[in-house]
């Protein structure tokens, strides 16, 4: 294996293949081992200055003769020439250089020189050129012909050339007095410096400006040195040379003895094998690393040492063969050592880095913010995120203590070091919210994990910060949103709940007393039906703000729901202050409201109860309100506190609904009538049929408990078809007794949308045989007011029956009279609120005039309701209403007690057609 490698450094080397290595090399020497000409060799300059003194050219050769003259009259050993005498010029000049020559007896050397020509047919012939006999007959003869190495670059001189069978040395060899060699080529010395070779201008020689001791007993060189004469030839380090100057060099290298050629290739060859297989044998027993340093080690010894060889023995060593065998060996060893788990290592070592960018990326572009500490507290690294949510420049990041960005959190914490630190930072546990702070003081929620990370020699926190603020808002936005009415933003049924457990809680420590309330407005639901939902929500939103107009900061008003109302009041302890709060409310309330040009009254009914007198619970005071509440409702009160006996109403209606379906259906229904009272013939023409509900267990229960229930649920259809089959069965009986009386039954909301009524009625009539002008419906205005169009068009179907239409509860609604007019109604009743003591109140005495005149111009009978003294009857009587109904003539009773009142009372039975008339007492 070695000697392979050995074999292919050499036959490299011996190709030729390391000349340019080795060329390198020895100019380093060459600039390295610098080195002064000895001065024996004077090189007289055909330069510059001599070529313009002269100032013809070529010149004649009587100034060579001159020259030499001069020079050997100076003492000069020899002259030898680097310039052409080949070719004859005038006999004149000729005859006086050959006189000179023959002076000179054999001191003066002329140059042979061989050129390569192009000859005319394109042949290149190699012309000799001697110097003309006349003149070699008296001068000795050298060669100055050349051999650059195939770079065109000169690095050797031959040692002499041959001529026509005859050898000459060479100029080099001649000036050195080193001729014995005919073969071969020596090296020259480019480390000699040229410009330490002494030079005399060609014309200072003339003119005599010398000094003859610088000549004598020395070598004298004439040549060209002037680069207009075009002899440069390509060297190394210099880049290019005259050729006089290159022979002088070469010279020089003999007189120094700085020739001594590298070892013949053979032995090159030999010392390579050496090399190599003590190098691979001495790298083979040692680790790659230190193979590798003795490497680098044998490179720059061999080196050194070539370099003191060259600088001091002038000895040119090539060492280029033995650096590559070294190499190549040590390569192929290192190689061949370098395992798999080195090269695994290797790749690992870059997959490491690799994968530390990657991490490093991670981090710093986490949307975290990631905050390394060491165990002092004191930070050590910061990525983008963590900076920019602190508010930290980069190169604040080191040695800001921790402690300034979680001044919460640590607050108590004295000494924050160590494991205080780690577990005021809660190290290795759950992710935890805190509060941070900016660099500018601003605090800020944040989401934080802390894990310990040991590393080699010390372990360091790192945190996780997660800013929060967002979170927080949207929670906080969704906490409200679920705490509170959307419509009106007061506190919803869930929050009222919870502050009240609150107060009960806060109560029991202090044994305060306080007071909730209860409010339901009266007649929001006509607003909400007659002028539309955006009114009534524009409405509910007044109310809330007038109902926080009377609130103190600890007060809690919230909207339990359509137009439920309920406040907390902590601060009011007793039911006397309760009762005056709950006056204000009342009256606030009862300002009107101006809404789209409209102007809108609503009363309101309150409940109130009082902790811990009404209940222990929230929830049992809040349904206890709701049923004092209804009590002030029912009873038109304003206001009502809670009382044990109102309760059993209330569990009524709690029951009532899911009951009164199976009520209707098990004919717990029942039907009781009150009398009518015709005034033109004081006879009772007819009855209105109300309904009562027998309950089992609660005995009689009135319709304001259970209608607006059946009117919340589908049940109404059912009462109505109930109370309608039984009014009609009634008018049957009496129709079959003889007896014309009319009963009036009541329609609701949602009877009035059920275009089914019509023909439902018809159909009861039909099959009891029941002239339908007995039958009278009662609606209301507002109830009319939901969906006009189809109301009208029910009505219109009854009317063209023959079912009476009386127009109920006139004056509460909100429809012109204008209207009216196209109302298929027969009759008017008045409200109550405006028969209400007639006969001594002006203001609704004036209202039924009006009204009554009014309907009368639209065709219509007028009745009053709700007349209570027989004072207001007669009033009634005189401003020409038709007839009265009240408690003042006959109350509501069921059918058997009817039949007995009417026997006994005033107003008997007659049969006439318009029913009941009046007996005479
Ligand atoms: P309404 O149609 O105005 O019925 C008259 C109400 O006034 C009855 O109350 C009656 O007892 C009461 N009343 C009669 N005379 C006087 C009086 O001189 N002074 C006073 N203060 N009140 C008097 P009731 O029976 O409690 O009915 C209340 C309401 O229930 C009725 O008012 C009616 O709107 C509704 N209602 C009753 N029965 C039915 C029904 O079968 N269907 C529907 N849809 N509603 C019904
Ligand atoms: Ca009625
Ligand atoms: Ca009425």
């Amino acid at each position: 294996m070695l000697a392979a490698v050995a074999g292919l450094v050499s036959a490299v080397y011996l190709l030729g293949g390391l000349a340019f290595i080795e060329h390198r090399l020895s100019e380093l020497r060459f600039r390295l081992a610098q080195q002064d000409a000895q001065g024996d060799l004077v090189l007289v300059a055909i330069d510059p200055q001599s070529i313009n003194g002269i100032g013809v050219w070529p010149w004649p050769r009587r100034l060579h003769a001159q020259a030499v003259d001069a020079l050997l009259a100076a003492g000069a050993s020899r002259v030898a020439f680097d310039v052409d005498f080949s070719s004859i010029s005038n006999p004149l000049d000729d005859g006086a250089f050959a006189a000179s020559l023959e002076g000179a007896a054999g001191r003066v050397i002329l140059p042979a020189f061989q050129q390569a020509v192009r000859a005319d047919g394109g042949m290149e012939m190699i012309v000799s050129s001697l110097p003309i006999e006349r003149f070699a007959q008296h001068a000795q003869l050298a060669s100055i012909n050349i051999q650059p190495d195939s770079d065109g670059v000169v690095r050797r001189m031959p040692w002499a050339s041959e001529w026509r069978g005859r050898v000459l040395p060479s100029l080099a060899a001649t000036l050195a007095k080193r001729t014995q060699r005919q073969n071969g080529q020596f090296p020259i010395d480019f480390g000699i410096r040229a410009a330490s070779i002494p030079q005399i201008p060609f014309i200072d020689v003339l003119r005599g400006y010398f000094d003859p001791a610088s000549v004598a007993g020395r070598t004298i060189l004439i040549g060209a040195t002037s680069v207009e004469l075009g002899d440069q030839l390509a060297v190394p380090i210099h880049r290019s040379l005259p050729g006089s100057l290159v022979q002088a060099l070469a010279a020089e290298s003999l007189i120094q003895h700085r020739d001594l050629m590298s070892v013949p290739p053979l032995a090159v060859v030999a010392i390579i094998l050496v090399v190599a297989l003590a190098g691979g044998s001495v790298l083979r027993r040692v680790s790659w690393r230190i193979g590798l340093v003795g490497l680098c080690v044998f490179v720059g010894v061999t080196f050194a040492l070539s370099l003191l060889v060259h600088k001091h023995l002038g000895v040119q060593f090539e060492i280029s063969p033995w650096i590559a065998a070294v190499m190549l060996v040590g390569l192929m060893e290192i190689l061949g050592r370098v395992d798999q788990q080195s090269v695994r290592l290797l790749f690992q070592s870059h997959a490491l880095s690799s994968k530390d960018a990657m991490m490093h990326g991670i981090v710093e572009n986490s949307f975290d913010g990631i905050i390394t500490l060491d165990e002092n507290g004191v930070l050590e690294s910061a990525n983008r995120s963590a900076c920019a949510m602190f508010g930290l420049e980069p190169n604040q990041v080191p040695g800001h203590h921790v402690k300034a960005l979680l001044p919460a959190l640590l607050q108590g914490v004295d000494d924050p070091v160590g494991e205080v630190l780690a577990e005021g930072l809660r190290v290795d546990r759950e992710p935890y919210e805190a509060q941070a702070a900016r660099i500018d003081g601003a605090v800020f929620p944040i989401e934080i994990s802390a894990a310990r990370v040991q590393l080699a020699d010390r372990s360091v926190i790192t945190m996780f910060v997660r800013n929060i603020e967002q979170r927080k808002a949207q929670e906080a936005a969704l906490e409200h949103s679920a705490l509170h009415d959307p419509l009106t933003d007061l506190p919803n049924r869930a929050l009222f709940l919870d502050r009240v457990e609150q107060a009960i809680l806060g109560a029991k420590r202090s044994n305060d007393p306080f007071v909730i309330m209860l409010l339901d407005l009266d007649r929001f639901k006509e607003i909400n039906d007659t002028l539309g939902h955006s009114v009534g929500d524009q409405m509910l939103i007044r109310i809330a703000q007038r109902l926080r107009e009377h609130l103190r900061e600890a007060d809690t008003v919230a909207r339990l729901g359509g137009d439920e109302f309920a406040i907390l009041l902590p601060a009011v302890g007793d039911l006397q202050a309760a009762g005056r709060y709950a006056s204000r409310i009342l009256k606030s309330l009862r300002q009107p409201f101006t809404l789209y040009e409209l102007t809108l009254e609503v009363g309101g009914s309150l409940g109130i109860v009082l902790y811990p007198k009404h209940g222990q619970h929230a929830s049992d005071l809040i349904q206890r309100a709701d049923i004092a509440m209804y009590a002030a409702k029912r009873e038109r009160r304003g206001f009502s506190i809670y009382s044990a006996e109102e309760d059993v109403h209330s569990i009524r209606r709690l029951t009532l609904m899911g009951e009164l379906r199976r009520a209707i259906e098990t004919d717990q229904l029942t039907l009781h009538f009150q009398p009518k009272l015709e005034l033109c013939s004081d006879t009772i023409a007819g009855v209105e049929g109300l309904a009562r509900w027998q309950h089992p267990t609660l005995g009689l229960i009135a319709p304001a408990d259970f209608v607006p229930l059946a009117e919340q649920s589908d049940a109404i259809a059912l009462l109505t078809r109930c109370v309608a089959g039984k009014a009609i069965a009634q008018i049957a009986r009496w129709q079959s007794a003889g007896r014309r009386t009319g009963v009036a039954i009541n329609l609701s909301v949602r009877n009035l949308q059920d275009l089914r009524l019509p023909d439902l009625l018809e159909d009861l009539l039909r099959r009891s045989k029941v002239a339908a002008d007995r039958l009278t419906v009662e609606v209301t205005e507002s109830a009319m007011m939901v969906n006009p169009e189809r109301a009208l068009e029910i009505l219109n179907r009854l009317a063209e029956i023959g079912v009476t239409v009386s127009i109920d509860d006139f004056g509460t609604g909100y429809s012109s009279l204008a209207y009216l007019k196209d109302l298929p109604a027969r009759e008017l009743k008045i409200d109550r609120r405006f028969v209400d003591n007639i006969a001594r109140d002006s203001g609704n005495r004036r209202i039924c005039e009006a009204t009554i005149d009014l309907a009368h111009n639209l065709g219509l009978r007028v009745i009053a309701e709700g007349v209570e003294s027989l004072e207001d009857l007669e009033l009634l009587r005189r401003i020409g209403c038709d007839s009265v109904q009240g408690f003042h003539i006959g109350e509501p009773l069921p059918p058997a007690e009817l039949e007995a009142w009417l026997a006994e009372c005033d107003w008997s039975l007659d049969a006439t057609p318009l029913g009941l008339a009046r007996s005479n007492k």
